[in-house]
């Protein structure tokens, strides 16, 4: 998926980790800053491989769709920083919105491009899966598939807070 469509689903796909941690017990303003960060990071995976372009074509120092974008290490870091806010163990609070909003991020990312047909690593690094739903770069699609999140972001939000009503 390119760096717009990453862009445009992360709205949604930040709604959706809103959700969840809204449901994990996570202040309104905790949810809210893990949203936004989740949504500042949904290129991250893109970003942390430092890319760029000689003679039209791309290069990188860590190989596209590699260990950046390995979904297994990102879920047990958002696993973690959930299990710690509800035990309340070892890492500061604000920092646990930082990393958990991050892992969100990374997390809606991993899942948009496991959807195309280079797919990614969901296990083990050494093993790309792929969904194979839709082809990267096309804006029409990308914004379908923005769509969706978006719908199924504000579904899930308010599906957790009707849950949660007294
Ligand atoms: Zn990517």
């Amino acid at each position: 998926m390119t760096k717009k469509g990453h862009r445009k689903t992360g709205v949604g796909l930040a709604l959706c980790g809103a959700s969840v941690a809204l449901s994990f017990g996570y202040s309104k303003n905790s949810v809210l800053a893990i949203a936004v960060i989740a949504m500042v990071s949904s290129s991250l995976p893109d970003d942390l491989e430092c890319k760029w372009w000689m003679r039209g074509q791309r290069h990188s120092l860590i190989p596209h769709r590699t260990v950046t974008h390995w979904l297994a290490p990102w879920g047990c870091i958002a696993a973690w920083m959930i299990w710690d806010t509800l035990h309340r163990h070892l890492v500061n609070p604000y920092a646990n919105v930082v990393i958990l909003g991050i892992a969100f991020g990374c997390i809606g990312h991993i899942l948009m491009d496991w959807m195309t047909p280079m797919g990614v690593p969901i296990l083990s690094p050494f093993y790309r899966s792929s969904l194979r739903l839709f082809q990267s770069g096309n804006s029409a699609v990308e914004t379908s598939v923005a769509g969706l999140t978006a719908i199924a972001g504000l579904f899930c939000l308010f599906f957790v807070a009707q849950l949660l009503s007294p």
